[in-house]
Formats: C-alpha cells, sequence, structure tokens
C-alpha cells in the first residue's frame, strides 16, 4: 500500500500540517485544490488537506483494523486512492468536492518520517554486520528478507535513539530532564528492570511524570490501559502525535549526557521467539565478528531455532566463489570431491548424488549430477556441457550455481546443495505449510527470474519441479538444460525443432511459432504459482497437451487452486495474458508479488 501511495504525484509523505499549508498556498489555494499526507495522529492513516473559499481544511483518513480507509465517519474504501475518486465525484461531508491535485514540486520526493528513514539504515547496518554482505547480495537479502529483518531491528532499535537512556534511575531521570531548556513534552524513556518492564518520563509544567510501560505475556508493551504496542519506538511515535491519556504529547527527546553510552539490563524475557532465535542464530553462525556487531550481545544459541533461518544463515547464500581467497575455477579437482552414495535423485543424465568438495578454505556439501556412462554419447555430453556453460555465467542467491565441472571416471557437474529437493514434492508433502511460506518462496523465484531476465537468458523449462528448496524458507532455480542466451536485439530464442517440450508449462508463443523469451519463462511461471498454491498438484490434470492447447486459444484458464489468496491468482492470470506485449515482465511481477508478500508478512 505505502509503495502504491507513494507514487501518487499529490502524496508528500509525513510534512506537518503547516507545511501542508505552505503547499497549497503556494499552488494559489483555488477551491478544491488538495493534497494528500502522512497521517501524524494515526499510525497507518493519512491526511487530506483541501482549500475551499480562501481557507484550509484538513481530514483525516483512517486505516480501519479491516483494512479499509475512510474519512472520520464516512464512507468506507479500499485504498486511500479509492477514497479521493470517491470525493472528487461526491462531497459527502466535505466542503467542497476534489477538484485539482496540488501536485509535488519537481524533483520533490514524499517526505520520509524519521523512523523510517532510521528503520532503514538499522536495516542495511544490520545485514552487512550480521552476514558481511555488500552490492548486490546484500540489497537481495533486504528485498527478500525484509518483513523478518522490520522484526529484528524494532526489538533492538530504541537503543539508538536519543531519547533511550537504559537503566537509569528514576532521581536520575528527573535531573535529565529538569536540565537544560525546560520545555513542555520534553520526554526520555528509562528502564525499569530487565523483564521488559520501562518508564516513560516527560516534563509538564515543570514537574516530571512518570508513565510506567510494561510488558503483557504476548510481548506487548503499553502505559497502563494504553494503546498497545511491538516496540518502544512505535510507542514514542505514537505519543508524539497523540497525547491519548497523557498529560500532553512527546516534544523533545531529553539528550543523554555527552559521550554516554547506554547501559542495557539484557534479558529477553518476552521478546517474540521467533526473533531471538534468529539473533541467537546469527550468533552461532558469526562468533567472529562478535565484537564489531553492536547488536550481538544476544541471548546463548538455540538448535530450535534453525527452521526459522533465513537465506543468509546458510552456505549457499553468497556465490562459494566471493570469498577472494578461493580461486574461480570451472574445473573441480577429482581428488578434492568425494561423492556419497546418497542419490538426491535423477534426471535425463543420469543420477544426482551429494557429495562434498573440499576448497582451499572451505569444504562445502554439493550436489553431483553425473552423466550416465552409456559409452559417452557425444550428443548427450555436449548437451550437459551447454548447461554447464549457461549456470558458469549466474550468480545469484536464488538461482543453484555451479562450482565446477570435473571430467574424470564420468563427467560430472557439481553444483551448490538444495537438500530439501523440488518445490512440488515439499509441498505434497507438507500440507500444513502457511500461504505467507508459499508467498515466501514464490517471491524468491520471481527475484531469480528478474535476474535471469535481466541478463537475457530464458529458462524455457521453469516449473515447480525445478525449483529445489535449500531451507523451508530459501528456494533456489535450478535446471538449466533448456536454457539459452539471448541475443539483446531481438529477445527471443527460436528454437528450429520441436523438442520434448513441458507443453502444459509453454506459452502459446512458443508452441506456435517455437518463440522463447523472458514473457515466455512469466506465462510458466504462472503456472508455478498455480503449482504451489495448490500444494504440489500437477496442472490441468488429466489434459493432454493439445486439449491444454484447445484450452487456452479458446480463452480459458485454470481455476485458482482452492484457498488461493485473490492477489496471488490475479498474478497467476496475468502471467496468463495471450499476447506477449501485453504480459508483464518479471520487473513488474516481482514487485506485485513483494507487495503481497510484505503486507501478509507484517502482520
Ligand atoms: P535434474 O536432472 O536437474 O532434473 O535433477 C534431478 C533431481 O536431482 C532433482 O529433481 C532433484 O531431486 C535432484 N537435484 C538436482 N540438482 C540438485 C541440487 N543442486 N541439490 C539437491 N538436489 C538436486
Amino acid at each position: 500500500m505505502a509503495d502504491s501511495v507513494n507514487a501518487l504525484p499529490f502524496f508528500y509523505g509525513n510534512i506537518t500540517r503547516e507545511e501542508a499549508e505552505g503547499y497549497l498556498r503556494q499552488t494559489g489555494l483555488s477551491n478544491g485544490l488538495y493534497l494528500l499526507r502522512q497521517s501524524r495522529n494515526y499510525l497507518g492513516g493519512f491526511a487530506l488537506s483541501v482549500s475551499h473559499t480562501g481557507r484550509i481544511y484538513h481530514y483525516t483518513i483512517e486505516r480501519k483494523p479491516n483494512e479499509t480507509y475512510a474519512i472520520a465517519g464516512g464512507k468506507s474504501h479500499r485504498t486511500p486512492m479509492d477514497v479521493i475518486d470517491y470525493h472528487s465525484q461526491e462531497m459527502d461531508g466535505l466542503v467542497s468536492l476534489l477538484k485539482k491535485p496540488c501536485n509535488r514540486p519537481k524533483n520533490m520526493q514524499p517526505k520520509v518520517g524519521p523512523f523510517e528513514d532510521l528503520k532503514e539504515k538499522l536495516i542495511r547496518e544490520y545485514v552487512m554486520q550480521t552476514w558481511n554482505l555488500q552490492g548486490a547480495v546484500l540489497e537481495q537479502a533486504i528485498i527478500s528478507q525484509r518483513p523478518q529483518l522490520e522484526k529484528l531491528i524494532a526489538t533492538t532499535a530504541h537503543e539508538r535513539m536519543p531519547w533511550f537512556h537504559g537503566a537509569i534511575t528514576r532521581e536520575d531521570s528527573e535531573s535529565r530532564l529538569q536540565g537544560g531548556p525546560r520545555i513542555n513534552g520534553k520526554f526520555l524513556i528509562r528502564q525499569r528492570d530487565q523483564n521488559g518492564s520501562y518508564a516513560l518520563c516527560l516534563l509538564h509544567e515543570g514537574q516530571v511524570m512518570h508513565y510506567r510501560i510494561d510488558r503483557d505475556r504476548h510481548g506487548k508493551i503499553s502505559i497502563p490501559d494504553g494503546k498497545k504496542f511491538d516496540t518502544l519506538w512505535q510507542l514514542v511515535e505514537h505519543y508524539s502525535y497523540k497525547p491519548d491519556g497523557l498529560l500532553r504529547v512527546l516534544t523533545e527527546p531529553s539528550p543523554r549526557p555527552d559521550g554516554e553510552t547506554v547501559q542495557i539490563g539484557r534479558s529477553h524475557a518476552g521478546l517474540p521467539h521467533s526473533i531471538v532465535s534468529c539473533q541467537s542464530l546469527h550468533l552461532c553462525s558469526r562468533e567472529s565478528q562478535q565484537d564489531s556487531n553492536p547488536y550481538s550481545t544476544r541471548v546463548a544459541g538455540n538448535q530450535a531455532a534453525s527452521k526459522e533461518a533465513m537465506p543468509m544463515d546458510t552456505e549457499v547464500y553468497e556465490s562459494p566463489y566471493a570469498d577472494p581467497d578461493e580461486l574461480r575455477s570451472s574445473t573441480v579437482d577429482r581428488n578434492q570431491l568425494f561423492l556419497e552414495d546418497e542419490e538426491l535423485g535423477s534426471g535425463n543424465f543420469g543420477t544426482v548424488k551429494k557429495g562434498i568438495y573440499r576448497m582451499r578454505k572451505t569444504q562445502k556439501q554439493v550436489a553431483v549430477k553425473i552423466l550416465k556412462n552409456d559409452g559417452n554419447n557425444p550428443a548427450i555430453r555436449e548437451e550437459m556441457l551447454r548447461e554447464a556453460d549457461v549456470m558458469q555465467q549466474l550468480d545469484n542467491p536464488y538461482i543453484v550455481r555451479m562450482i565446477g565441472i570435473c571430467d574424470a571416471e564420468d563427467l560430472m557437474l557439481v553444483m551448490e546443495l538444495a537438500e530439501l529437493g523440488p518445490l512440488n514434492k515439499f509441498l505434497q508433502k507438507n500440507k500444513s505449510t502457511s500461504i505467507k511460506n508459499i508467498t515466501e518462496l514464490v517471491h524468491q523465484v520471481s527475484m531469480g527470474m528478474k535476474y535471469l531476465e535481466e541478463h537475457n537468458f530464458v529458462h524455457r523449462d521453469l516449473a515447480a519441479r525445478n525449483v529445489l528448496l535449500v531451507t523451508q524458507h530459501y528456494a533456489k532455480i535450478s535446471d538449466f538444460g533448456l536454457s539459452k542466451a539471448i541475443a539483446e536485439e531481438n529477445n527471443y530464442y527460436k528454437a528450429t525443432v520441436h523438442g520434448k517440450w513441458p507443453v502444459k508449462w509453454y506459452a502459446p508463443e512458443c508452441i506456435n511459432y517455437f518463440k522463447f523469451s523472458s514473457k515466455s519463462d512469466v506465462w510458466s511461471f504462472g503456472v508455478l504459482m498455480w503449482e504451489a498454491f495448490s500444494y504440489g498438484q500437477k496442472p490441468y490434470k488429466g489434459m493432454k497437451g493439445n486439449d491444454v492447447m484447445h484450452m487456452i486459444e479458446s480463452g480459458k484458464r485454470m481455476d485458482p487452486p482452492v484457498n488461493c489468496p485473490p492477489e496471488m491468482s490475479d498474478i497467476m492470470l496475468a502471467c496468463w495474458t495471450y499476447k506477449v506485449d501485453e504480459r508483464p515482465a518479471f520487473s513488474v511481477v516481482e514487485p506485485r508479488l513483494r507487495e503481497y508478500y510484505y503486507d501478509i508478512a507484517a502482520q
């Protein structure tokens, strides 16, 4: 939601009422001139400022618990834009119809609130320090794991705030607030004990008021009988906008004495379990960085945490060659490769076995695709070398990377290991996987596909069977046997002959004209989404390839899977747009999936 509102030219973000009035005045104060801004009273709400007969009126657009928006007491709408559209037709209580948007001055972006800005900085620092990431993989980590990272940051961000004074006494808090200018609303927060209890200390007419902040058994904090929050900084944000039971709003943080670092009695009682688990997990994996990591004084490791692991916690998030001490080479030394008996699966070429590859500094678990030794059929050998050639050019966290080729007793393709295997089989066996989890995984696939699209590769065999899971929360695209690099000029690959094709995953232009592009991968991605949200069922069940083609040509599409969220089935249908030019690219599909994932993951 926030993203789509941000795109409106008349949305100004977190500006004050006075600033809003300034912009409307500059633009001429005509009747019905309006702008939209973020509400400073209601979290998640907006404010509408409208001019009429030389005066300016401000209306709050509240966000209701059922995620609809309405001007206080007015009709509910699905989005803030719908509220504006409605009031450009109907006054319904407003002083005027909304006639003309007052657009932001050129080059001005919507203003980001101080907490939003800080949050961005903290997330970035956290990911850099915890996993030692930089560049594209850092950005990808933030995009794919933002909801989890936000929750993680939320519980520690207050320690960076000027108003948080740590475990000081009541007397100390009073002398700090009485010192310096005695501004009404000056405030600080101190820690009362180690069980998540704090006090909000507020200067009012020369006196310091102390409000207890307690944590309930669900981990929520509140002042007695007050609104509940997940974090201290949300609480401060709220009472900075609205007194809501306090004697006055919070105005100015009382600064900490120069150079003082916050003393914090550490205890994680009351923190949501998942947050504690993630933090302990990071510690286990990166103990050596403990000193440089400001978040690292955490509780001891916890094995049960592994199911909460983020992609960055695994050894296959970054390329095995990301470490400059590991020489990148496309050949693997047979003496350093140890095959296990365990077979992970089998495919066209032969078997895939688990193994260990000893590198210079580390050793890695790997998957090894072993070519069937049938007199070394040169055609199959060529095919496998072509697959290796494509894989070698790709480096993305959401794509199975090739580690190298090993030409020994058999020809072997050594790859990163994705031990939980194909997505369709995993979901068939794990029917209790949540919609949020499935959305997280398909979003990761869309990130990997967006990378392929940007690098002019077509996959041509995108299907749930070719998405492999590293963990329940980490998917990688695999099987580049049919993939092709495409010339930038014509952006498609033209097959010369019809092969053994997965037609149920293929777009009409692939079947009719043998034309393959990233847009035809988008079609396949729609089928993959259908498979994922139907827990690994076969698409077009019981139908022959020909029947499927007729069905598509006649304009029909598969029904959405049972219990599939409409936002997701809408994306599937968009992926199955008949005309290539009208079908969205991955650059459009990925942010749409991302938006829905963030929406449901934040709840
Ligand atoms: P493929 O020949 O690429 O279709 O692979 C056949 C099967 O081997 C897959 O369905 C997986 O079960 C398994 N497999 C292939 N690559 C990997 C990998 N990198 N990690 C784990 N299992 C794999």
